[in-house]
């Protein structure tokens, strides 16, 4: 594995002194609920090997995340609740959790806290200072917490309290393995793939993703683009796209990248035959025979020969990085392309596959391969800025730089 220089000055918690020390641990426990229900705790799962570790290590451990965007306040919508149900079931531990974090009552519970028996505190986005990059969080943990660990990749673009503020108040912090081999991975994907690399990008619009279509460039030896993106570039290259999304102000862009990458000898693939309806909500839709979109008709998913062609390149691939869905997946009309894709990728053994955040990762959820995939990155918006070469507030904070602004954005 790559050294990460984005790691090289902060430790991982194993390299830590933690045995009969209270160790808080920012994790990122924003699983997706349906009616109050987890419906995708992928994000638990990935935070117990830390967990485990430092409760084998001999660390009382204290737990923090956020979850939703409950505007500053205690809203039972928002409660930690059954996360802190299911991460009983998941893990060797008793999870009790801590409905006012601020309060006196996590100290309490620490005096008499049982082996096996964690603290989760309750919500931190409840108290109006956490997406305010506060300093209340932090001053009331570190009454009783001797080390900082940050887990929570997923949430480290955002300068909040409980990643930024927070680590700047512990002179003893680091990170724990999920924070780690995010970095890791994202970083052989930058910096060292193995080639043939092949970049899979969809989604729904060109414009989110430029600066990640560039940041890859630079290693990549095929892009298969998919989703509505690839409308915009069809249309860039004369082709009909009928009604399909097309980013009018992106098609320069389009354009001008094709021919960077012909030069280059790089291979785009796009499209050669489309899922097609006449509206978004359509009760019906039909494949076209080729790459031309009859008119009043839009492209929400890519067809069964577009699937096959791009997973001769995807079999071949030594590295595949996908961000994405090839369509409108949501809706089983649409989701055929992202399915199959999702099923290419998993089926090549010889490759390291890295799925990066967001609507992909529910489509390989969805589509069972999630286990047969090297990586499935927990954060989505963190992954994207992450390779597109801006700097993570939570890593900064972990290296010492000062940031006493707050995000402004809460994902
Ligand atoms: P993103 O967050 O940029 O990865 O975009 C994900 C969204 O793109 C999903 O909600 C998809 O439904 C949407 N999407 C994918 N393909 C299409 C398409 N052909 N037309 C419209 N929306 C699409």
């Amino acid at each position: 594995m790559v050294k990460s220089k984005t790691l090289s000055e902060i430790k991982c918690i194993d390299e830590m002194d933690i045995a009969g020390k209270v160790v808080f641990i920012r994790v990122d426990f924003n699983t997706p609920m349906v009616d109050g229900k987890i419906s995708d705790d992928t994000r638990i799962r990935a935070a117990l090997p830390t967990i485990e570790y430092a409760i084998n290590a001999g660390a009382k451990v204290v737990l923090g995340s956020h979850f939703g965007r409950p505007k500053g306040k205690y809203d039972k919508k928002y409660s930690l609740e059954p996360v802190a149900n299911r991460l009983s079931e998941l893990s060797s531990c008793e999870v009790l959790l801590v409905e006012e974090p601020t309060s006196e009552a996590p100290k309490a519970l620490l005096k008499t806290l049982r082996p096996k028996q964690i603290l989760l505190l309750e919500n931190l986005r409840f108290d109006p200072s956490e997406t305010a990059n506060g300093s209340m969080i932090p001053d009331a943990i570190k009454e009783y917490a001797d080390i900082y660990i940050n887990d929570a990749f997923g949430a480290s673009h955002r300068a909040h309290s409980s990643i930024v503020a927070m680590a700047h108040e512990f002179p003893q912090r680091g990170i724990g393995f999920l924070m780690k081999k995010e970095v890791e991975m994202l970083d052989k994907v930058l910096l060292a793939p193995d080639h043939p690399f092949v970049a899979i990008i969809g989604g729904a619009k060109v414009s989110d993703k430029i600066e990640v279509i560039e940041a890859l460039a630079k290693q990549v030896d095929v892009f298969i683009i998919g989703g509505a993106m690839a409308y915009t570039f069809l249309k860039a290259m004369g082709k009909e796209v009928g009604t399909s999304l097309v980013e009018k102000d992106k098609l320069t862009f389009a354009k001008n990248f094709l021919e960077r990458m012909s030069t280059r000898e790089k291979t785009v693939l796009l499209p050669v035959d489309h899922v097609v309806a006449e509206s978004f909500n359509a009760k019906d839709s039909k494949t076209t025979e080729d790459e031309n979109i009859p008119e009043g008709y839009m492209a929400l998913d890519i067809g069964p020969k577009s699937v096959a062609q791009f997973g001769v390149a995807i079999r071949e691939a030594k590295c595949v990085f996908w961000n994405g869905p090839m369509g409108v997946f949501e809706n089983p009309l649409f989701a055929k392309g992202t399915f199959g894709i999702a099923k290419h990728v998993a089926d090549n053994n010889e490759a390291l596959t890295i799925v990066g955040g967001g609507d992909s990762v529910s489509a390989v959820t969805q589509a069972g391969v999630s286990d047969k995939l090297s990586h499935v990155s927990t954060g989505g918006g963190a992954s994207l800025e992450y390779l597109e070469g801006k700097p993570l507030p939570g890593l900064l904070a972990l290296r010492g730089k000062k940031i006493h602004q707050a995000s402004e954005g809460q994902d």
